[in-house]
């Protein structure tokens, strides 16, 4: 396993972290932006834009429900505990020249876990971890604890985590409020080799709290139905990713697989090759492959290599 994740992680290609804030200029002089026209806007995503034999009501309906919950994340910091290399090789660690320094930067990711606590809760579970009751003499008691899944190198440890916003449902214009986000509390845990982490959030905006838990228990449900449906091995190798590309509102982008290492099999621990529109943005959002036996599988997106993307391994 290790031998496996050193292999993976050596191999890591370019970062898709976006560098400042978005602008249109980044958007025009991206090296990508041949792939832009495949990037469509979540609330313009229709059972057509899926291939032939996937155009189906409830598959729609499972990537409508991942994008519910993928999130925009902002880093301000970059932790002074980033390594300098990838691994053992010589490729830089992505924003390692600027450890301890502040230089803001959005990725992607997906809400994974979802709890309220009670005020009787509270008395176990401690009081509101967001950054207002943080610093508050009076912290709510009622509040709600949010992991969300992405990359370590688009937030590496608890030092950036704590200067991180992560903002829900940007889908028709970017506009981070209180209202629709969780603030970072610290990580729950960081696979640097694997390039797949997890961070706790914080919130006592319980209305919040509770439409991700029903988004949460929405997208669980269409899950068992489309791994039942459409479980594998099929000659088509659909790869899907949902992602903030530039910073800009959430986009599905739909392409395919090309290859990847143990496919077809039920490895966690598998990393797939991609075709599937990726831009600076895009780095630790959901990515789900179709046609394997494990059916979909989901993983957050890693890097890009040459003309292809790369994912990262099973989160968890
Ligand atoms: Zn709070
Ligand atoms: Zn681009």
């Amino acid at each position: 396993m290790i031998k496996r994740a050193e292999k993976i992680h050596s191999k890591m290609g370019d970062e898709e972290l976006l560098l400042e804030s978005n602008s249109k200029v980044r958007w025009d002089n991206c090296p990508k932006r041949s792939g832009h026209a495949a990037f469509i806007p979540v609330n313009e995503f229709r059972r057509h834009h899926l291939p032939a034999g996937y155009q189906d009501e409830e598959l729609k309906e499972f990537i409508l429900s991942v994008a519910a919950l993928t999130t925009l994340i902002t880093v301000d910091y970059v932790s002074p505990n980033r390594p300098l290399t990838v691994s053992d090789s010589q490729t830089p660690y992505p924003f390692s020249n600027r450890r301890g320094l502040f230089a803001k930067r959005t990725g992607s990711g997906m809400v994974w876990e979802v709890k309220k606590i009670t005020e009787k809760d509270s008395e176990e579970s401690g009081t509101c971890l967001c950054f207002q009751c943080r610093r508050s003499p009076t912290p709510r008691k009622e509040w709600g604890l949010v992991q969300v899944l992405t990359a370590p190198h688009v937030v590496f440890d608890s030092e950036e985590v704590v200067c991180s916003k992560f903002s829900l449902f940007q889908d028709s214009e970017v506009n981070e409020t209180a209202e629709n986000s969780i603030d970072g509390v610290e990580t729950v845990y960081t696979m640097v080799d694997n390039d797949a982490s997890c961070i706790k959030c914080a919130t006592h905006n319980l209305d919040l709290i509770d439409k991700l838990e029903t988004l949460f228990l929405k997208y669980l449900k269409l899950y068992l139905n489309v791994k039942e449906r459409f479980k594998g091995p099929h000659i088509d190798k659909i790869c899907i990713v949902v992602s903030h590309p530039h910073g800009y509102t959430k986009h599905v982008s739909v392409g395919t697989w090309s290859s990847s290492e143990g496919a077809g099999s039920l490895l966690p621990d598998t990393r797939y090759t991609y075709s599937t529109s990726t831009c600076p943005g895009s780095s630790g959002s959901p990515v789900f492959v179709m046609g394997t036996q494990w059916c979909p599988i989901i993983r957050p997106h890693s890097c890009s290599v040459g003309k292809n993307n790369e994912s990262s391994v099973y989160w968890g």
